[in-house]
């Protein structure tokens, strides 16, 4: 029986720090040993770029993956410094959406195609794109749970609102295994008073939902990319990278 976990990370909103959760979490869990494949489902292509691996170069895609024309066996590549697998994006993604539609079963074609890799890792990674579009149901019919990175800024918990309708959507239509893993606060600075109070207003409102790890804002994490590489492993003694290693424990811890 495999014992693979999929989980999407998503929020309808623009730099958030989906992508660097997505690239960071991957390689704090690729340390801890575990097998793991990051799908990029988002036509910017930055969860690719980030892990090394050039979005204008590639064979083969998620966009090939979801309209059937290759296997993600065939399509994934490794991350050179990541230790971990990535099926990657390029703009041409932004075409699926539109040809999708008029496809049979398409929302369920990532999860149709992950089937075939199931006994390979232990986790999937999925970076969603910055809407709650037919990509990102593709994600959502495919994953167990979403991890969703959000600062603690005022409009936080209103954006929220959203996300956890279609959440709740999806899992009552579509995928009744899906549920919300964990609200993941990024981009934190203690000295904020504001940060506090939307922090503790999430702690009240969501309760265990919110992750126990907190990453602050930290340079090297925003550097990393540039680098074509996850912060964790391109300045490992970095606050950021130290907080996603310890993300990486506490989401392992959680699944028991
Ligand atoms: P999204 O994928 O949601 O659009 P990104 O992960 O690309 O968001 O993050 C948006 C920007 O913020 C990027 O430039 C990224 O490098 C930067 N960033 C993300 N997390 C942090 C952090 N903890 N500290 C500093 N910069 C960050
Ligand atoms: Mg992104």
């Amino acid at each position: 029986m495999s014992l693979l976990r999929i989980f999407c990370v998503a929020n309808q909103k623009g730099g958030v720090g989906k992508t660097t959760t997505t690239v960071n979490l991957a390689a704090g869990l690729a340390q801890l040993g575990r097998r793991v494949l990051v799908v990029d489902l988002d036509p910017q292509g930055n969860a690719t770029m980030g892990s090394g691996i050039d979005k204008r170069a590639l064979a083969l895609s998620i966009y090939d993956v979801l309209l059937e024309e290759a296997t993600v066996a065939e399509a994934r590549q490794r991350s050179p410094k990541g230790g971990y697998d990535v099926l990657g994006a390029n703009r041409e993604l932004a075409g699926a959406e539109v040809e999708l539609v008029e496809l049979e079963r398409r929302e369920k074609r990532l999860k149709a195609a992950l089937a075939g890799v199931a006994d390979e890792y232990d986790f999937v990674l999925i970076d969603c794109p910055p809407a709650l579009s037919l990509l990102t149901l593709n994600g959502l019919c495919a994953a167990h749970g979403v991890i969703v990175p959000m600062q603690c800024e005022y409009f936080a918990l209103e954006g929220l609102s959203d996300l956890v309708n279609t959440i709740k959507q999806v899992h009552g239509n579509l995928n009744p295994e899906l549920q919300i893993i964990g609200l993941l606060r990024v981009m934190f600075d203690a000295r904020i008073t504001l940060q506090q109070q939307v922090s503790e207003q999430l702690k009240a409102h969501f309760g265990e939902k919110v992750f126990d790890t907190v990453i602050p804002r930290n340079v090297r994490l925003a550097e990393a990319p540039s680098y074509g590489q996850p912060g964790v492993t391109f300045d490992p003694s970095s606050k950021g990278a130290q907080a996603f290693v310890e993300f990486a424990r506490e989401v392992v811890k959680r699944l028991g």
